[in-house]
């Protein structure tokens, strides 16, 4: 029988390593950055379009290639970075592999340029799908340009593939922090579709944080230093109450690398135990430097995970310096739960200070305002007793934080009229057709039987179709505030509000103002409170980065859950009688009662057959 093994041509070889190094636009990103990083620039731009999809462009200002070395550099497992394997154990560079450019060029239409500081004229090359198209002598600066356009022309499937532009962006995003903060001491700028997302100067690490992830950041952060034998540790951590939702503020860097160990982050986890609450995860930018023999950065072809030869040991010590680190700047004893439940609020409204109202808020909060301001399509406002201010601010008043305030002026502003609507002496109702079991569960009775409902799940459905209405049909009634609230977000997070923005507003919220790292919110939804505004939001953005909705029609549907979630009555939440019934009422007054938002039920039937059947 004839031989049947052949060897891949280069140009195959290439497309398949591909697959593995350029998952996504973000994945170029990430292997041109390192190149600049590599090449020591000290000053990188990045320049995208169309959320990579069209342009990836990455120019630095480092040592440039010669005319040749530009050629080789497409070649695959051509790198200027290890001569041998023993230099594996010693890396102190990005790369070694020597497969991104070639692989790259492999799916994509590159043009290189370069020109090393000594040389007069640059090079420059033009490759598409590994075929040269140009090299030729040009006029540039000294330093690399690439370009990378039209990623995956060759590969339909893989360019199909691709998540809305949202997603995508995010993803870079995600890359250039993790480079950014990696290297304070290198420029980052960075643009999309010719507006500038970042310009991060030259600068410590403290201030690259903050210029990264805003002003406020630097109020939250406890520096950690440690230096033992095997391992030094610099960075921050975030203060316990700033805890956020998203583990979106947690970064590991080894040896200036990103790195994800979900078991180190368990160390931080560990160092925080009891100082967070629940399903909240504590913020930290860490940067270990361990001996690069140590370590084995082989095993991930995106170089992301690591190994090291002593976990454990690099466990306890972190986790000590991290403990050690919130002792000594005080943070552990100040913390009470019982205290101020909203510890974990991440933003704080500028003008009240760090205090935000306590649990109490919720307490009073009234989960059916906007079905009866909705009804009456009105948004005036009148004075409360004062019986319900007093509860809606105790938190406040208690620390004395805001004597000079005049509270009644803020209720009087904005609280809607039906606040009170089921106030203590409507609640004297006699004829109770409902009951409440375990804070959990409404129990009605119909004629062949009884209803047990969900009260969380059906007050979510009930918010959900109200909100998808005031959506679509944008009647929303909006609450103004008196004090404008100040909220901040990152980068990314501003960029899904922003596409948020109007259907958020056709839900009653009211932007003043959306510029960078802050948002001036003037008005609410009615039955929005504005304690939770930023839980709000922060949950909503999170949804979206996790679920990514690609068409318009299921960013709105994906707005509408989300804040339904939020805003839900909760499990454990003592209901009166009026507010069993009107929510009973609400639920099978939908159009789709039976289930929740997230299509789970939203109540159970049990017939007198069935109950007969169990006393027999
Ligand atoms: P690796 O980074 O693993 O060596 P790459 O394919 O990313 O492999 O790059 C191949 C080689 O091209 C590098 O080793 C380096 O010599 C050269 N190179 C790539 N990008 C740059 C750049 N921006 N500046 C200077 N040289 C570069
Ligand atoms: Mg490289």
């Amino acid at each position: 029988m004839s031989d049947i093994i052949q060897l891949l041509p280069d140009h195959v070889a290439n497309q398949i390593a591909a697959g593995e190094v350029v998952q996504r636009p973000a994945s170029v990103v990430k292997e041109l950055l390192e190149n600049a990083i590599d090449a020591d620039a000290t000053a990188i731009k990045l320049i995208i379009k169309d959320s990579g999809k069209t342009l990836v462009q990455v120019i630095d200002n480092g040592k440039g290639m010669s005319p040749t070395d530009a050629r080789l550099s497409f070649e695959r497992h051509a790198t200027s970075k290890i001569r041998s394997a023993d230099d594996l154990f010693s890396l102190n560079t990005k790369g070694f592999r020597g497969e991104a450019l070639a692989s790259i060029a492999a799916i994509a239409h590159v043009e290189l340029k370069s020109k090393q500081e000594s040389e007069e004229l640059g090079t420059l090359i033009a490759i598409e799908g590994s075929e040269i198209k140009t090299q030729e002598v040009t006029v540039t600066p000294t330093g690399t340009s690439i370009a990378v356009k039209h990623l995956f022309f060759n590969i339909p499937a893989r360019r199909n593939f691709l998540k809305s532009n949202t997603v995508e962006l995010r993803h870079i995003i995600d890359e250039f922090h993790r480079v950014a903060l990696a290297h304070p001491t290198i420029a980052f700028a960075m643009y999309h579709n010719g507006s500038e997302l970042f310009n991060l100067h030259e600068s410590n690490y403290r201030q690259r944080v903050v210029h990264i992830f805003g002003t406020k950041t630097n109020e939250k952060l406890v520096p950690v230093e440690e230096t033992t034998e095997v391992l030094k540790i610099s960075g921050f951590v975030g203060k316990p109450q700033f805890a956020k939702k998203t583990k979106s503020e947690q970064f590991f860097f080894v040896n200036n690398r990103f790195i994800k160990s979900p078991y180190l982050n368990h160390a931080i986890n560990a160092a925080f135990d009891g100082l967070v609450k629940d399903g909240n995860h504590p913020i930290y930018f860490l940067n270990l430097t361990v001996d690069p023999k140590s370590i084995d950065i082989n095993i991930h072809p995106t170089k992301t995970e690591i190994k090291f030869d002593d976990e454990h040991t690099l466990y306890a010590i972190l986790r000590s310096s991290v403990k050690h680190s919130l002792g000594q700047f005080n943070i552990a004893p100040v913390l009470d739960f019982d205290y101020d439940t909203n510890l974990d609020t991440p933003y704080n409204y500028k003008d009240k200070g760090a205090e935000t109202p306590t649990v109490e808020v919720d307490r009073d909060y009234n989960p059916f305002r906007e079905e009866r301001s909705s009804g009456k399509q009105t948004s005036s406002f009148k004075k409360q007793t004062p019986n319900s201010w007093d509860s809606l601010y105790v938190g406040l008043e208690s620390k004395g934080t805001r004597d000079s305030q005049d509270f009644s002026q803020v209720e009087f502003e904005s609280e809607p009229e039906n606040a009170s609507l089921f106030g203590n002496q409507l609640q004297q109702d006699n004829a109770q057709s409902t009951y409440q079991f375990q804070n959990k569960y409404i129990i009605s009775t119909i004629k062949s039987g009884m209803l047990m409902i969900d009260q969380h799940r059906a007050h979510q459905r009930v918010l959900y179709e109200g909100l998808l209405k005031s959506v679509t049909v944008k009647e929303a009634v909006s609450q103004q505030l008196l004090f404008p609230l100040h909220l901040h977000f990152t980068g990314a997070e501003l960029t899904i509000l922003k596409q948020l923005q109007s259907d958020l507003e056709a839900t009653g919220f009211v932007f003043s103002a959306i510029a960078e790292g802050q948002v001036e919110i003037t008005g609410l939804p009615i039955n929005v409170p504005d304690s939770e505004v930023s839980i709000i939001l922060e949950q909503l953005i999170s949804d979206v980065e996790q679920e990514v909705p690609d068409s318009h029609f299921s960013a709105t549907d994906l707005l509408a859950k989300s804040m339904a979630k939020s805003l839900a009555i909760k499990t454990g939440q003592s209901l009166s009688n009026l507010e069993q019934e009107h929510l009973v009422n609400s639920l099978f007054a939908c159009k789709e009662p039976s289930v929740s938002p997230t299509n789970r039920a939203t109540f159970i039937t049990i017939t007198i057959d069935e109950v007969d059947r169990k006393f027999m």
